[in-house]
Order: structure tokens, then C-alpha cells, then sequence
């Protein structure tokens, strides 16, 4: 059997938390990608793991996409935790993330969960808008008011908010997912005024057209003439950025969003 003097000599540390006590590896960093299971945040959560995070993720139900995800993340040799839950669901996202979150704040937290419910505004149902900001602009609430105080408590961390090109210039068709997205730009920015004294970053990365899942039924003929670099882009274009924003080497970028669109909204 494996004693606690055996652990501490291994660089594990007791941290106390309210329930229980908790080993955790010291000097590991944690990032937390929100809706990792595919797509932009699969990509994300990988590039943070190839930086030696260890990775929590977050999905809703597609539990075979996000164990794949974490079989590859963990051929990094980091660890990577699954958490299963809605996300517009004030109640599920304490009840997953509350305890340990306050026993071991994670140091990045990239908020990239999002969907979508196209419609023109007047045939739009009142489901659409609310199922849309729900998740997209009040899951983003939820997540932060259980994460933030252990946060701020640390005196670090960095923040990314995945918000979209439609939440900047307006989508026809998607009146709720714009109001979604450039609330999130707002939320952000007013995030930034509170936690940058207690070194915490936080900025927004605003996608363009992204080759997912998400947007696999767009009329991709329509939009490519209106890409200046004249190619969709790749969950990796956004992961690299987000990599890049998570990292030390972002030293003054704070407040701020950051287009990765090909030149779409020039
Ligand atoms: P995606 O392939 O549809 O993946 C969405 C991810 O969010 C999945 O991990 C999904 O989990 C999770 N998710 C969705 N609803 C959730 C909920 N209620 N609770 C918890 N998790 C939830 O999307 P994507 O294209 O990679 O987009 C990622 C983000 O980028 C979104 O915020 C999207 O709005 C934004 N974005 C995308 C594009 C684009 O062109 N693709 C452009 C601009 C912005 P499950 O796997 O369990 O469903």
C-alpha cells in the first residue's frame, strides 16, 4: 500500500477541500476546455495537452467522441478528466465542477461550448432563442460563477472565451446566436476590468467559417468567395491562438478579441 509519506516524497501535497482530502501533483496546471468533445475544442484541449496541461473536459452527452479525445490526449502524457453535462443547466454545472474546482482551480479555463438554431427572426421560435443563449451567453455564467472565486484566489489564470464572427458583424438567420455571441464579447470585456489585478487574463477568439461538425451544412460554395485567404478554416487555426493566449508567453494581451476568419470581416 502506497503511504502518504511515499506520495509526498513523490511531489504529491494534501489539499483540503470541504468533503475530503484530495492528492494533486504539485506544479501540474490544469485547463479546463469547455465542449472538448469535438471540433474547435477537441483541438484546443489537445494543443493545451501538447503543452503539458493536464486537461478537464467538458461535453454534453457524446461520450464515445469524448472518450476518444481523452485516449489521445493522454498519449501525451498528461492526464485528462471527462465531465458529462449541460452547461445551460445552472444546477449539473456546479454539481460537476463546485467541489473540485475550489480544491484544485484550474489555471486555464477556455469557455468554447456552442450551438446553433438557424432561423430568420420571423419564423424564429422562442425554443431557438432560448436553447441558443441559454447555452451559449448563460452557460457561460454558469461555468464562471463556479470557477471564478477559486481563480481569483490563486492570483492567476488565463481565460478564453470562443465567441464567433457573427457575434461581431451579424448573421442573417442567426439573430439568436449573434445576440449570444456578441454578449459573450461584453461579458468578457466587462470580466477583464474586474480580474486583471489579480493577474488573471481573459480575452475572446472570434472564429470565422471553422470546418466542424457545426457548420457542415452551410452553403460552403456561397461563402469561400468571400474569404480573402480562400480556404474554411481548421480547428487547429483556432487552437493555436487559444494555445498562444493560455501561454506565458501572452504578457500584456488582455480585454481584447481576436479574429481567426481567413479576412472574412475585413
Ligand atoms: P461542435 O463541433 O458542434 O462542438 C460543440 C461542443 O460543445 C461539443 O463538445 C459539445 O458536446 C459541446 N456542447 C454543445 N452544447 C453543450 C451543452 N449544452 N452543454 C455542454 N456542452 C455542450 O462545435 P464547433 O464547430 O467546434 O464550435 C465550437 C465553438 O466555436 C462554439 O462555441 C461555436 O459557436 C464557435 N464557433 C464555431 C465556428 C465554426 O465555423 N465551426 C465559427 C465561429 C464560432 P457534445 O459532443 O457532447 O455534443
Amino acid at each position: 500500500m502506497v503511504s502518504a509519506l511515499d506520495l509526498h516524497s513523490r511531489g504529491y501535497r494534501f489539499k483540503s477541500c470541504t468533503a475530503q482530502l484530495i492528492f494533486m501533483p504539485e506544479d501540474k496546471n490544469i485547463a479546463l476546455v469547455v465542449g472538448g468533445s469535438r471540433g474547435i475544442g477537441k483541438a484546443i484541449a489537445l494543443s493545451l495537452a501538447r503543452s503539458g496541461f493536464d486537461i478537464w473536459l467538458t461535453y454534453q452527452s457524446n461520450h464515445k467522441a469524448a472518450q476518444e479525445v481523452k485516449e489521445e490526449i493522454e498519449k501525451n502524457g498528461v492526464t485528462c478528466r471527462l465531465f458529462a453535462f449541460d452547461i445551460a443547466d445552472v444546477k449539473a454545472t456546479e454539481e460537476a465542477l463546485g467541489k473540485i474546482s475550489d480544491a484544485t482551480p484550474p489555471q486555464v479555463v477556455v469557455f468554447n461550448a456552442g450551438i446553433t438554431r438557424d432561423n430568420l427572426m420571423v419564423w424564429m421560435t422562442k425554443d431557438e432563442w432560448d436553447k441558443v443563449i441559454d447555452t451559449n451567453l448563460t452557460g457561460f455564467y454558469n461555468i464562471m460563477h463556479v470557477l471564478l472565486f477559486a481563480m481569483l484566489r490563486e492570483k492567476r489564470g488565463r481565460i478564453v472565451v470562443i465567441s464567433s464572427t457573427s457575434g461581431e458583424t451579424g448573421q442573417a438567420g442567426q439573430v439568436n446566436y449573434s445576440a449570444s455571441k456578441a454578449g459573450l464579447i461584453g461579458a468578457a470585456k466587462a470580466l477583464a476590468r474586474e480580474v486583471g489585478k489579480k493577474n488573471i487574463f481573459i480575452n475572446v477568439v472570434t472564429p470565422g467559417v471553422i470546418e466542424t461538425e457545426m457548420t457542415q451544412e452551410l452553403p460552403k460554395d456561397k461563402i469561400l468567395p468571400l474569404i480573402p485567404l480562400n480556404r474554411f478554416g481548421q480547428p487547429e487555426d483556432v487552437a493555436s491562438i487559444v494555445n498562444f493566449l493560455c501561454s506565458e508567453k501572452n504578457m500584456y494581451i488582455h480585454g481584447q478579441v481576436i479574429g481567426v476568419n481567413g479576412g472574412l470581416n475585413i
